[in-house]
């Protein structure tokens, strides 16, 4: 009996760490009752108190119960006036013991459990693969655009792609009003709860308001051009540097095929190398995912999925339809490919997508699926994908159309008709502009909510789940690329065959 048959595969070992990672991080949660206080008399932890008192010169100036972890932790972090603060002192009482007093308060923390010391393990992951995806994009799109040869071949898979993906995401936001509508999420929450939730979240959202985003589609195109391509790369703006690699790659052609084979072959090499990187990172892939889900899960205060369970409930029943059924419709309608195939081999892609929540740091692995698994051949793959993991988020358009319709319900705005098209418009605009890296789907929301006059601070109420709520958006933000990948090169008979087996 040979060795080789009891040897897990790569994709069941990714998904036995994401569900260890679950496992572990809920048995090692970060306990919400607990504080670590760091002051004069040295460290000390602090739980299960009754109250929990900011004192100055022995009078209260802010208390707090026992829910109030995180509101304690935002309101000390939020002192900047460092005279106050050295004259500050923290009294916690608590039932049966006599009360505690800290003074010269140094810090005010979560106490850390094993549940997120590991992650590092899950960073080192994520930085790998962020470090892949330039050079990679760079290089095979250069190949790719240089044995495409013709600009008009280029311009037509160039539309077809864009025109794909204006589709996917109007039908994604479609589904994510269409939710919105029928289970109102927004009209279950009770003014208790909505007033502990910008209580909790405010300063966040104003720092994320302060950044001051808007949405200039003349600006957007202008800045497709890079001034500076190594600037580009530098600061790995995807959409610049698809721009700089096309032209190289159609220019390389046009110069003498002496100069441009030496050239040509160098990013060849190049690609290669960082596909095969790609291949050797991802066997970590299950530890990295197991501690970056882990460090997730201990770190979440689930309470807070209860306050918002519906609104949750709505954006992940959303994303479910579109990824279940809007896809598999559309595969069917445009390929031959298989629906369980197509599903099958993205197993890695997926955990990537949920663990990493960035796009970005999970297109060498979806680059390596499309080419190597799904048939697509490089010439379309490292054109459709860079573009798509850039400009393509349905997921994120998805999320912002319900949060959108949930804060206008909390807030009691009853919107009609054109208010929900306009939603429509500026979230799959706000979804393109949309960075592929965590959290900046909630950033890009306000422009959809200054659209339609929603307040923007309200975008405090869903802050507490978003990070949940990224992991699920970006799974269909990156299969709507593959997926895409294989729609355009099944429309220019280029589809090769579906390679099971390595998934397997
Ligand atoms: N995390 C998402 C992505 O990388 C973007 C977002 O919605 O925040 O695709």
């Amino acid at each position: 009996m040979s060795k080789g048959k009891f040897k897990i595969k790569l994709h069941t070992k990714i998904v036995i760490g994401l569900i260890l990672g679950i496992l572990f991080g809920s048995y090692f949660h970060i306990d919400q009752k607990r504080l670590e206080i760091k002051s004069k008399t040295g460290e000390a932890e602090v739980n299960e108190w009754s109250s929990f008192q900011f004192l100055k010169k022995d009078s209260i100036i802010k208390s707090f119960n026992n829910d109030d972890q995180l509101i304690i932790l935002k309101y000390f972090n939020g002192i900047k006036d460092a005279s106050l603060k050295k004259e500050l002192k923290i009294k916690v009482e608590k039932a049966g013991a006599s009360p505690q007093i800290f003074e010269d308060i140094k810090e005010v923390s979560k106490v850390k459990t094993i549940g997120v010391l590991l992650k590092p393990v899950g960073d080192i992951f994520i930085r790998l693969l962020n470090m892949i995806a330039v050079p990679l994009v760079l290089a095979s799109l250069i190949v790719g655009a240089a044995s495409l040869s013709d600009v008009k071949h280029i311009a037509k898979i160039g539309g077809k792609t864009l025109g794909f993906y204006a589709l996917t995401a109007v039908l994604a936001i479609a589904i994510g009003l269409t939710f919105a509508n029928i289970i109102q999420p927004g009209h279950i929450m009770s003014p208790d709860a909505k007033q502990r939730l910008l209580d909790a979240y405010q300063d966040d959202a104003k720092t994320k308001i302060d950044q001051n985003v808007s949405l200039n589609i003349t600006e957007f195109l202008v800045n497709i051009v890079p001034k500076n391509p190594f600037k580009a790369i530098a600061d790995g703006d995807f959409l610049q540097i698809v721009f700089f690699a096309i032209l190289t790659g159609i220019f390389l052609t046009q110069i003498n095929k002496e100069k441009s084979r030496e050239v040509i072959s160098f990013f060849e090499g190049i690609s290669d190398a960082m596909i095969l990187l790609v291949e050797k990172v991802m066997h970590i892939a299950p530890y990295a995912v197991f501690t970056l889900i882990a460090a997730t899960v201990a770190e979440f205060g689930f309470g807070i999925v209860k306050t918002l369970l519906w609104y949750s409930l709505t954006v992940i029943a959303g994303l479910t339809v579109l990824t279940f059924v809007e896809y598999p419709l559309l595969l069917k309608l445009f390929t031959k490919v298989k629906i369980k195939d197509f599903f099958v081999v993205q197993k890695q892609v997926l955990a990537v997508a949920f663990s990493t929540s960035s796009s970005a740091a999970t297109l060498p692995v979806t680059m390596d699926v499309c080419e190597k698994k799904l048939g697509v051949p490089n010439k379309i793959a490292s054109f459709v994908l860079p573009l798509g993991t850039t400009v393509n988020m349905d997921g994120t358009a998805l999320y912002q159309a319900v949060a959108a319709m949930f804060i206008a319900q909390v807030y009691g705005f009853d919107l009609n008709l054109s208010q929900q098209l306009t939603i429509v418009l500026t979230a799959a605009l706000a979804a393109v502009g949309t960075a592929p890296v965590p959290g900046v789907g909630l950033i890009m929301l306000i422009i959809v909510l200054r659209s339609v006059g929603i307040p923007e601070e309200g975008i405090a109420l869903i802050i507490g789940v978003d990070r949940l709520l990224d992991m699920c958006r970006t799974i269909p933000n990156v299969l709507a690329d593959s997926l895409a990948c294989v729609v355009i090169a099944s429309s220019e008979k280029e589809l090769g065959k579906i390679n099971l087996s390595e998934s397997e």
